[in-house]
């Protein structure tokens, strides 16, 4: 440990200003994934700096139309949350499935996000959602859709000198739902999670199924358009690219997420 060395900003502006200085410092929020990968060896990062005390990173609330979570809410806070609550429980139900208690006290929805992993739990909730997401560096602030965050497998539009400030979500009309299937009910990694939303049009986010958390559109408008199931899944079976790894299957992957958007379709 004695070879790492934490800096402890006091204000937003002192964390914008070490980035800005040091592009090669890294981030933590919970720490949750970044403690895993110092662990097993696999984070290369020396240099950190601690974002927890940065009260601008916290809270939830309204801004105009959207709701605006602070990028170091927790799960717990999520779930804790009645303007979450009513406005996205598909988040809410989300966050309950993510890890244990204690990573859901600690993890918070700006790690979950700029983590990039493809089997991050929120990210198909914030696809459907139509989410936003605030970015600030010394320069200036930038709100970026989500649809368009992610360029590749964990890599994103983010610039090394930026931090994830909050998330916006717009208001949303329509039956939500959420689910996630693994190995077991807690403390599993997705094997592959879908949530969408059932309004005048739809909306499908999918995770574990690419590269990076996938927007289902094509599905989504055969639905939209008053299709059939079997033709939205067809639409579903081209626009994702399961793989195998060491949690499941792409053949397990693609019949299950055909079944979930079966689901998806009976239950709303
Ligand atoms: C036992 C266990 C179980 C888990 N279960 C799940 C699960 O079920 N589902 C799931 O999705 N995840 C799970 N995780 C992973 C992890 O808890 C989540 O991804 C969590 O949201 C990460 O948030 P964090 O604040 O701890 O991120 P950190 O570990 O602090 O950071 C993660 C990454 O994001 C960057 N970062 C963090 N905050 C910011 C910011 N504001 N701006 C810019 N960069 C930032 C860091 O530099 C780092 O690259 C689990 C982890 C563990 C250890």
């Amino acid at each position: 440990m004695s070879a790492l060395t934490l800096e402890r900003p006091r204000s937003l502006k002192a964390a914008l200003a070490s980035l800005a200085a040091d592009p090669s410092l890294m981030p933590i929020a919970g720490c949750t994934d970044v403690y895993v990968g110092l662990h097993f060896g696999t984070t290369p990062e020396r240099r950190f700096l601690d974002l927890w005390g940065l009260k601008e990173l916290r809270g939830i609330g309204v801004d105009g139309d959207a709701l605006r979570i602070g990028a170091l809410s927790t799960y717990t806070e999520i779930i804790q949350s009645t303007l979450v609550q009513q406005r996205v429980p598909m988040l809410v139900a989300a966050s309950r499935e993510v890890g244990g208690a204690q990573i859901q006290n600690r993890g918070t929805l700006g790690g979950n996000v700029a983590n990039a992993s493809p089997a991050g739990d929120t990210l198909p909730v914030l696809a459907a959602a139509g989410a936003r997401i605030v970015l600030r560096s010394q320069s200036g602030t930038r709100t970026v859709p989500f649809d368009g965050f992610y360029t590749s497998y964990r890599n994103s539009i983010r610039t090394p000198d930026e931090l994830v400030v909050a998330i916006e979500i717009p208001r949303l009309q329509g039956r939500q739902w959420w689910r996630k299937v693994g190995t077991r009910r807690a403390q599993a990694i997705s094997k592959i999670m879908m949530a969408a939303v059932r309004g005048t049009d739809v909306r499908i986010g999918i995770g574990s199924v690419g590269p990076t958390v996938i927007t289902a559109t094509q599905a989504a408008a055969v639905l939209s358009g008053g299709g059939s199931i079997a033709d939205a899944k067809a639409a579903l079976l081209s626009e994702i690219r399961p793989i195998d790894d060491v949690r499941s299957t792409g053949e397990y992957r693609a019949t299950v997420a055909a079944n979930l958007l079966e689901q998806f379709w009976r239950e709303t």
